[in-house]
């Protein structure tokens, strides 16, 4: 399996936020702050200049946070100034990634940015760069503005949000938000951080819609796979997402698939609904990459709907794309082959029997999707959870009915969070009890080894076929030939 970098970026207070815009009337609504940013895409200076205009009820300076500097993020903000709304300079002060406006009275401020990429190609789906042919970012790299989570711990409503975008001529914007008449419209601080933009004049859009949802996909460049070929993946995630998990939550989702450099290929979930997926010159979308856009998709539901640990966000949900993948392609074999390399690289991960995958996300130990448990040994927590509940109930129940009750658990939450302890007593309860708890306290609470007979019976449990690891001396069929009379 190839290197993929994956991080999806959680605006869990989006619903929160959207049901109260809801529920104020609208004139408390024309109360609310509000944030109008104005981009002008510059190719040949590799910048976008930025104006932005806040209105707020408030006196008090205004405090703004900068796009991250270090890698991925691939953007540096240069040369922000503010004016009063007639035009009066404000002071800016900036304190590591924070600018703090002062503005003693009320009344709209406005604030001016340079915006520099550093790279010509992103680093990944969750960076960003521009260059004379195309702009692509995760939109937490572009936008100096109020961070949404000060707003959650007060309970405010963040300001709405709306961003005008100037292309060069010919270019066609590809945004996750909802646009009206030019303009786009986060939802939210969350969701104007989270989110992608993209741009450039050879997009080429596909528009569709499962259970009811409507998709965007805008693919340009050229790479070892036909559109089609990438449309139907997308399509096939979102449907055997929907069929397990229940309705896409989400409005609508955009997926942006853009050029990437050897050795960069990465996908993300950016905010609650907006994917990217970079590729590099020679990726074929054949099972890894595939499973790859399943896994993207899937994190609608864990990672968006659902906030929860990171083995469950990650490694379960790796575990969920692989089985619906292989079921949709009718090839189990391909779920085999994903669980046994995620096993070969769960024996490569030095610290499996010191730490617990809670203790190794505690301890924010590094490296990518191939070192670590909340990954390799996550994915394997979900094929070996899912085969103890089939084998416990004969069949009648799978971890995805526990999946649903934890969703419907977090839907009921603004902070959509549930706790391992919460996971734990609903999968022991699908499952019937006492064998499924033993599996749990072993696998999830342990640190025990696990073994390659295990993941082999569990294969077999899950799709009911007998699904040897790769490499082992197959049973040599014997060819028998009739003798001659
Ligand atoms: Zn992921």
């Amino acid at each position: 399996m190839k290197t993929v970098l994956c991080r999806p970026l959680h605006g869990a207070a989006v619903p929160a936020l959207l049901m109260l815009a809801m529920a104020t009337t609208a004139q408390a609504a024309q109360q609310r702050d509000t944030l109008v940013y104005d981009l002008a895409v510059v190719p040949r200076r590799a910048q976008l200049v930025i104006e932005a205009r806040l209105t707020r009820a408030e006196p008090g300076a205004v405090v703004l946070a900068a796009p991250p500097g270090s890698r991925p993020a691939g953007t540096t903000v240069a040369g922000l100034t503010a004016t009063d709304d007639g035009g009066s300079p404000l002071a800016v002060r900036r304190t590591g990634s924070a600018f703090t406006i002062e503005a003693a009275s009320s009344g709209a401020i406005r604030f001016r940015y340079r915006l520099s990429f550093q790279r010509r190609v992103a680093d990944g789906s969750t960076g960003a760069a521009l260059d004379s042919t195309r702009l692509y970012a995760a939109t937490r790299s572009v936008f100096v503005a109020p961070e949404p989570a000060s707003y959650r711990k007060t309970s405010r409503a963040y300001p709405i949000v709306r961003v005008r975008v100037a292309v060069p001529a010919g270019w066609r914007l590809v945004t996750g938000w909802e646009s009206e008449g030019g303009e786009h419209r986060p939802a939210s601080g969350d969701d104007l951080l989270g989110a992608t933009i993209a741009a450039a004049a050879d997009f080429r859009i596909y528009l569709d819609s499962v259970a009811g949802k409507p998709f965007l996909l805008a693919i340009r460049g050229r790479r070892y796979f036909t559109d089609s070929a990438l449309v139907a993946v997308v399509q096939a995630s979102l449907r055997r997402g929907v069929e397990a998990f229940g309705p896409i939550p989400a409005a609508r989702v955009t997926y942006t698939s853009e050029l990437g450099r050897k050795g960069r290929s990465s996908g993300s979930l950016e905010g609650v609904a907006s994917i990217g997926l970079v590729w590099e010159p020679s990726e074929l979308l054949e099972l890894p990459r595939s499973h790859d856009t399943f896994h993207e998709t899937l994190h609608l539901w864990f990672g968006g709907a659902i906030e929860t640990e990171r083995w469950w966000t990650e490694g379960v949900t790796d575990y969920f794309a692989a089985r619906l993948y292989a079921e949709w392609k009718q090839r189990p074999e391909d779920l085999a082959a994903l669980c046994y390399e995620s096993y070969k690289n769960y024996l490569a991960i030095e610290h499996r029997t010191r730490m617990t995958m809670a203790d190794e996300n505690r301890r924010h130990v590094g490296g990518d999707n191939t070192e670590l448990l909340v990954y390799r040994k996550g994915m394997l927590a979900g094929l070996l959870l899912d085969a103890a509940i089939r084998r416990a109930t004969a069949g009648r129940a799978t971890l995805d009915h526990a999946a649903r009750r934890l969703l419907a658990m977090a839907a009921e939450r603004s902070s959509r969070r549930v706790r391992d302890s919460e996971i734990r007593s609903i999968v022991v309860e699908v499952g019937g009890g006492g064998t499924v708890a033993r599996l749990w306290d072993r696998v999830v609470g342990g640190v025990s080894p696990l073994a390659q007979t295990e993941i082999t019976e569990a294969l077999r449990d899950v799709t009911g076929r007998t699904l040897d690891p790769p490499g082992q001396p197959k049973r040599r069929k014997v060819l028998r030939v009739a003798p001659h009379r």
